[in-house]
């Protein structure tokens, strides 16, 4: 999509620090951390959150996990522990509408979030 953050960070038009890509992902650090590990998996395909998952494009779901699955063990976080998050809209904190899952690791995470 012409005017989403992400989409111009896939076709490289805004700079990222890129972790991972493939046919139909792409990952790189986040660019405010939370974590010492903060990564963000993307679709290549522009769906704007949770909300835009349907029958037709729920597949990429499977290629975000596998991806985070693989960067998880590359990045050397498995054995310690993790988090993924999706934000979904106003109260789940998203701000990017571009379907993004984070990897958060590196330390230990709090749980309930705030
Ligand atoms: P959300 O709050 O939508 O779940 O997550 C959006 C994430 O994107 C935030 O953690 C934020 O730091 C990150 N972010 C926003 N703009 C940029 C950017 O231009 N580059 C990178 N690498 N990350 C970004
Ligand atoms: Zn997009």
């Amino acid at each position: 999509m012409e005017d989403c953050l992400f989409c111009k960070i896939i076709k490289g038009e805004i700079p990222s620090n890129k972790v991972f890509e493939d046919e139909f992902t792409f990952a790189f650090r986040d660019i405010n951390p939370a974590a010492p590990t903060h990564i963000l998996v993307i679709p290549k395909t522009h769906i704007s959150g949770l909300n835009d998952l349907n029958n037709e494009n729920i597949n990429i779901m499977t290629k975000l996990t596998s991806t985070a699955r693989e960067i998880c063990d590359t990045e050397g976080i498995e054995s310690e522990g993790y988090r993924w998050v999706i934000n979904s809209g106003e109260d789940g904190g998203q701000t990017v509408f571009h379907l993004h899952l984070h990897i958060l690791g590196g330390r230990n995470l709090k749980w309930p979030p705030g």
